[in-house]
């Protein structure tokens, strides 16, 4: 653990660090080194003179060199290991880096890239990252925890590796989930580097790949089930309430047998969260209220359909539910404007195998009556739309294509702009592309997508196609947590960012305008959801902030923003 002070310059607002660290150990640590940009005056008090060539770098020249290095490589993963190894070494310079090539550089530090550096981690593997809690180790977390760099944690991502993306079981390669959600958290919402931590639980791995190569570097091991496993993560998340009293705990890429069972049990015993389920439900849900304010239209009146009634599908319905409650409808109504489609058709009354979670939106046979029905008495995705008339479509079942032409011009013939979000990622399995949705809607369509897409050409148009990205939500949620000591997060929380972040959409009474704000805004966007899940805390009772007075100036106190601090020896 290294210590170090900070002082503020009122005025300027320039900070000073003193810290404990002299010539070539201070060179080694990614928070204080400055590489060849340390002024002369700090080589000479701080030991640095001959270790550094003699000229002083601007941090811009040394954005201009990284740039180009970054460009040198040819392929993504490379790209990849090259900014995780500037993480490593300039922390400073990695996230100005970031910032101003956040479009380009936010897939290869994240989705889709750290997939595959995930599915690689053994064999790329450089420098030690973030905290690994082994199945063995179990009776040490408090130790484990203890060894650390980090004297306070704000944050910490948590994963066991079961289920990276859409990838599987990766085992310790999942690491790189958490440390890569972390740097988003920073990029987008200012949380200091230095007070996050990531975490990889390694339970093991059932990936016989993984357990015969001879490079894994995780617990080779099946992995630990059930009664054990239970207890495994209890002592994690008791080590970590002991330690860290106040951290947000966000949980990320953990099975669906477990993903939903281990937020029911911690929810209310620290502030914790599940960005696979709330997150996802937070954005969905702040992109359909953006594209309904750029139609005019409102909430209650939508008919939404849901195509993957998995984590994903459940979780956006509960939220886009909870919404329309708000906006005046009774459960029960709310819904019943909800068709939700899984493998065995929409899920209604008596359809067998139905999930606990699925089974609020389980259709009364009522209200099929009267329905066309498909051959044999199928009621498909196909069937929901010429029967039901959606004015909403979401698709995240990680079905290729499932979005026909037949569907998708059925639903357009009935809704002047049809809103349609294939949100399947990777690309590969997104439900239809977005050229085709605004071809087959005559452009009338309102699209926003999983995975990125380039802009749409339609007659003379250029229609854009916003990412309905976890990342406009959890930074500004972590953000706005913190600054007003929340001791739990709530569905309210979730709606204000959604909220939010509606708020914050370009379009408003156009639906030719960007459904979300371009991602080099995000910071001013997670600026916003902070104070919206900050005010929703405190009107909660659940902050340690009495008021909403001075908010925003303990928002943007707790926004940190890559520049070179001056350095001082201690
Ligand atoms: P999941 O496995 O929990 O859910 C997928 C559901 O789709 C399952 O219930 C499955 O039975 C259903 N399904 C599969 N084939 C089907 C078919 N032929 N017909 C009908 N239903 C079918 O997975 P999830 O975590 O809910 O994620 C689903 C997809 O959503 C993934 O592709 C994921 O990448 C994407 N996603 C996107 C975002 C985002 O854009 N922000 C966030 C989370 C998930």
């Amino acid at each position: 653990m290294i210590d170090f002070e900070i002082a503020r310059d009122a005025q300027t607002g320039r900070e000073t660090w003193s810290v404990p660290l002299k010539g070539p150990l201070l060179l080694n640590h990614p928070l204080f080194n400055k590489g060849t940009a340390f002024p002369e005056d700090e080589r000479r008090e701080l030991g640095l003179l001959g270790l550094l060539p003699p000229h002083v770098d601007s941090l811009d020249a040394q954005l201009e060199r990284a740039y180009a290095a970054f460009q040198r490589k040819e392929t993504d993963l490379e790209r990849h290991i090259y900014l995780r190894a500037l993480q490593d070494e300039n922390e400073v310079l990695f996230y100005r880096l970031m910032q101003d090539y956040i479009g380009e550089m936010m897939p290869i530090v994240y989705t889709p890239t750290v997939g595959e550096a995930c599915q690689q981690f053994s064999h790329i593997y450089r420098h030690p990252r973030g905290l690994f809690v082994a199945y063995p180790q179990r009776d040490d977390v408090d130790a484990l925890l203890a060894n650390t760099p980090q004297r306070d944690v704000d944050v910490i991502v948590v994963t066991d590796g079961e289920r990276i993306l859409g990838l599987g079981d990766q085992g310790a390669g999942g690491m790189g989930i958490p440390i890569g959600k972390l740097a988003l958290y920073t990029l987008c919402g200012g949380i200091h580097p230095a007070r996050t931590l990531p975490v990889l639980l390694d339970a093991g791995t059932d990936n016989e790949a993984l357990l015969n190569d001879p490079l894994y570097m995780g617990w080779r091991h099946p992995r630990v089930r059930g009664a054990e496993y239970d207890e495994f993560v209890e002592r994690f998340v008791q080590a970590v309430m002991r330690r860290y009293p106040n951290v947000l705990l966000q949980w990320e890429d953990f099975a669906q047998a477990n993903a939903g069972p281990l937020l029911e049990r911690y929810r209310d015993r620290l502030c914790t969260f599940n960005d696979d389920i709330q997150g996802t439900a937070a954005v969905a849900t702040g992109t359909v209220l953006a594209a309904i304010k750029a139609t005019g239209a409102r909430l209650r009146d939508q008919i939404i359909a849901v195509f993957g009634a998995g984590s994903a599908g459940c979780g956006i319905s509960e939220q886009l539910c909870a919404a329309m409650v708000r906006d005046g409808l009774s459960e029960a109504e709310a819904h019943s404007r909800f068709y939700l489609v899984d493998r065995p058709g929409l899920l209604r009354e008596g359809l067998s195998g139905l999930l606990p979670f699925q089974q609020p939106f389980a259709q009364p046979a009522a209200r099929l009556a009267g329905w066309r029905l498909g051959q044999a008495g199928t009621v498909g995705l196909a069937e929901v739309v010429s029967n039901a008339h959606p004015t909403v479509l979401i698709g995240v079942s990680g079905v290729t294509g499932a979005f026909t032409e037949e569907v998708i011009k059925a639903m357009a013939s009935r809704v002047p702009h049809p809103i349609v979000l294939p949100l399947s990622n990777p690309t590969s399995r997104c439900e239809a592309l977005p050229a085709q949705v605004l071809a087959w809607t005559e452009g009338r369509a309102l699209v926003a997508t999983g995975s990125p897409f380039a802009d749409v050409a339609w007659e003379g148009r250029t229609i854009p196609i916003p990412q309905c990205n976890n990342s406009y939500i959890f930074p500004g949620l972590g953000l706005g947590i913190l600054a007003a000591g929340a001791r739990r997060v709530t569905p309210g929380m979730f709606m204000a960012a959604a909220q939010a972040l509606a708020d914050a959409s370009p379009a408003s009474g156009t639906p030719d305008a960007p459904l979300l704000p371009p991602l080099t805004a995000i910071r001013s966007v997670s600026r916003c959801i902070a104070l919206a899940v900050a005010k929703e805390a405190i009107a909660a009772g659940l902050a340690a902030l009495p008021s909403n007075a001075d908010l925003e100036r303990l928002v943007d106190e707790r926004m940190w923003t890559p520049a070179y601090a001056r350095l001082t020896g201690i």
